[in-house]
C-alpha cells in the first residue's frame, strides 16, 4: 500500500500541496488498495473510478495553476450506498434497487463535488439502512479489518471499513439510531452524527425521516469536523434543513476545555457493559479529569425506554417511506405477475430481505386504525421525554459520555437470528437520535482481543464546534486514534 494512505487527510492535502504527490496518483493508490483488500472485506458496492479520476484531475490542474484548493480537494472518500451520486448505481444494499442508477445528486454530493473530493465507490450498507451489523446487505456482508471473522458494525459498515482498512480516508455515512457512530466504534475510527438538520438529506434514500441525519467518518477528529463544514448547509430541497449558517468546525479544536463539565451517564454505566469496555471508559473520565474538567455523574431516567420507542417510529416512518417501491415507479419489478395487485405484492415479497420486511410490518401495526394510539402516538409521547432528559441534563453539564457501545465488534452470525439482541447494541447511540442532537465516536483504547472501543460524546443541538473541541482533546491524549487495522 502507499504510505500516503495512512495519513489522514490533512496531511494528504498537505503532500497534495508540496506535490509529493499528484491527487491523480492518490486517487489511483486508493483504488490499488480496494483492488488488494476489499474481495476480503466487502466494503464496496461498486466503484465510480471515472468519476473520482476526473475529480482528481481538476485537483492537479488547480494545483499546477497555483489555485487555492477548496477544503479536502482530492482526499479520496467513499460515499454511503444509499445516497445518489449521478450515474452510480444506488442499491441502499437492497435487491429492489439492484439495478437503480442515480439520475440526480444527492447535495450532499454535489457540495462533495463542487468541493473536488474524488469519490472512489459506493459503501456496502445493511438494507436500508436497517441493521447493526452490516450482515442485512442482499449482496455481500462487510468484514471488520482488525479481525475478519467479526462485524464491522451497521449500518454504515462498507463506509467505516474502507475509513479503518485506509481504501478511502473519509466516507459519509447516515446515522438513524446509531449507524455512524457503532460502526466508528467497532472499527476504531471517528464518525459523527451532526445535529438533526444540520445536514441536507435530499438525495439520501429515507428511512426514518425523523431520526435520519448523514455524518462523516474520518481517522482523525480534524479530519471529520472539516468533513462536516463541507457537507453542512441549508437546502431549499430539504424542508427540514436548518437555515443556519455553516461554522469552521475545526477552528476550535486546540480550545482549552479546562473547567468544563463532563457529565457520564451513569445508565449506561452499568448493566450489560463488558469489563474492558467499562475499563476504557473509566480510562477516558481519567483523562478528561487531568485535563481540568470536572466530571459530574448524571442520570437520564427514560433513556431505558429508547429501543422501544425508536422500534415503533422508526418502523412506522420507514413503512410509510419504502411504500414507494412498488414496481412501478423504482427499481425492480417481478417478471411474472397476473394482474396489478400481484404484480406490487410479489416486487415486494422479492425485492426486500427479511428484516425491512419485519421492520415494514412492524411499522404497518404500529400505524394501524385502533393501534395508532397506544403505540406510535405513545412513543411520540416518550420521545418528548427522553428529549426532555437530555434538556435538563445539558443544563448541568457541557457534554454527556458513555460508550458508543456496551460491547465491542461481536462475530459474524453472532446475533444475526436473534433481532432483540441485535436492538440492543443500539442503547447506547439511539437516544441522541430521539432527541435530534449531535454525537460523536471516537477511539479509545482496545479490549483483550484487540478490538476497538468507541467513547461516544453528546453536546446539545448544534454545538458541533463544542463536540470537536472535547472530543480533539480526547483524542490527542492517546494514540489510540493513530493505531491502523493490520490488514
Ligand atoms: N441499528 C439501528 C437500526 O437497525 C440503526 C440503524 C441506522 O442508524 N440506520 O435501525
Amino acid at each position: 500500500m502507499n504510505e500516503l494512505l495512512k495519513k489522514t487527510a490533512a496531511e494528504q492535502s498537505k503532500a497534495l500541496k508540496n506535490k509529493e504527490i499528484s491527487a491523480v496518483e492518490l486517487t489511483k493508490a486508493a483504488f490499488e488498495r480496494i483492488e488488494e483488500v476489499d474481495e476480503k472485506l466487502g466494503a464496496f458496492n461498486s466503484l465510480t473510478k471515472e468519476t473520482a479520476l476526473n475529480t482528481a484531475k481538476k485537483v492537479d490542474e488547480k494545483i499546477a495553476k497555483g489555485e487555492e484548493l477548496p477544503l479536502l480537494a482530492g482526499i479520496p472518500l467513499a460515499l454511503k450506498d444509499n445516497m445518489n451520486l449521478v450515474g452510480s448505481k444506488t442499491t441502499a444494499s437492497s435487491k429492489i434497487l439492484e439495478n437503480f442508477v442515480s439520475p440526480f445528486n444527492a447535495t450532499i454530493t454535489q457540495k462533495l463535488l463542487n468541493n473536488l473530493v474524488p469519490i472512489v465507490g459506493k459503501a456496502n450498507l445493511d438494507e436500508f439502512a436497517m441493521g447493526s451489523s452490516n450482515e442485512n446487505s442482499a449482496f455481500k456482508k462487510v468484514h471488520n479489518p482488525w479481525n475478519l471473522k467479526k462485524v464491522p458494525g451497521g449500518s454504515s459498515g462498507g463506509s467505516a471499513a474502507s475509513v479503518a482498512s485506509c481504501e478511502a480516508t473519509l466516507a459519509l455515512g447516515s446515522d438513524t439510531g446509531g449507524s455512524i457512530r457503532l460502526p466508528a466504534s467497532f472499527c476504531g475510527i471517528v464518525g459523527m452524527k451532526p445535529t438533526y438538520g444540520r445536514v441536507s438529506r435530499y438525495g439520501l434514500i429515507a428511512f426514518a425521516s425523523s431520526l435520519d441525519q448523514i455524518g462523516p467518518f474520518a481517522r482523525s477528529v480534524e479530519d471529520a469536523a472539516n468533513l462536516l463544514e463541507v457537507i453542512s448547509g441549508h437546502d431549499p430541497k430539504d424542508s427540514t434543513s436548518l437555515n443556519l449558517p455553516v461554522e469552521h468546525y475545526a477552528g476550535a479544536l486546540k480550545d482549552d476545555i479546562k473547567g468544563k463539565k463532563v457529565g457520564v451517564i451513569k445508565d449506561l454505566m452499568s448493566e450489560g457493559l463488558t469489563e474492558d469496555v467499562e475499563k476504557a471508559i473509566k480510562k477516558a473520565i481519567e483523562t478528561y479529569k487531568s485535563l481540568g474538567c470536572e466530571i459530574v455523574e448524571i442520570s437520564l431516567p427514560k433513556l431505558k425506554y429508547s429501543i422501544g420507542i425508536y422500534y415503533i417510529l422508526a418502523t412506522a416512518e420507514c413503512s410509510s417511506n419504502l411504500a414507494r417501491f412498488d414496481g412501478v415507479k423504482y427499481g425492480y419489478r417481478t417478471p411474472d405477475a397476473k394482474n396489478l395487485m400481484e404484480m406490487y405484492t410479489k416486487t415486494r415479497a422479492e425485492g426486500f430481505g427479511p428484516e425491512v420486511k419485519r421492520r415494514i410490518m412492524l411499522g404497518t401495526y404500529a400505524l394501524s386504525s385502533g393501534y395508532y394510539d397506544a403505540y406510535y402516538k405513545k412513543a411520540q409521547q416518550m420521545r418528548a421525554l427522553v428529549t426532555e432528559d437530555f434538556k435538563k441534563a445539558f443544563e448541568k453539564v457541557d457534554i454527556l459520555i458513555s460508550p458508543t457501545c456496551p460491547n465491542t465488534a461481536f462475530d459474524l452470525g453472532a446475533k444475526a437470528s436473534d433481532p432483540l439482541q441485535m436492538y440492543l447494541t443500539d442503547i447506547a447511540t439511539i437516544s441522541a437520535n430521539l432527541a435530534g442532537i449531535p454525537g460523536i465516536s471516537v477511539p479509545a483504547g482496545f479490549d483483550r482481543d484487540g478490538m476497538p472501543i468507541g467513547l461516544q460524546i453528546l453536546a446539545p443541538q448544534l454545538q458541533e464546534s463544542k463536540l470537536f473541541n472535547m472530543a480533539y482533546q480526547f483524542e490527542q491524549s492517546h494514540d489510540y486514534w493513530k493505531q491502523l487495522a493490520n490488514i
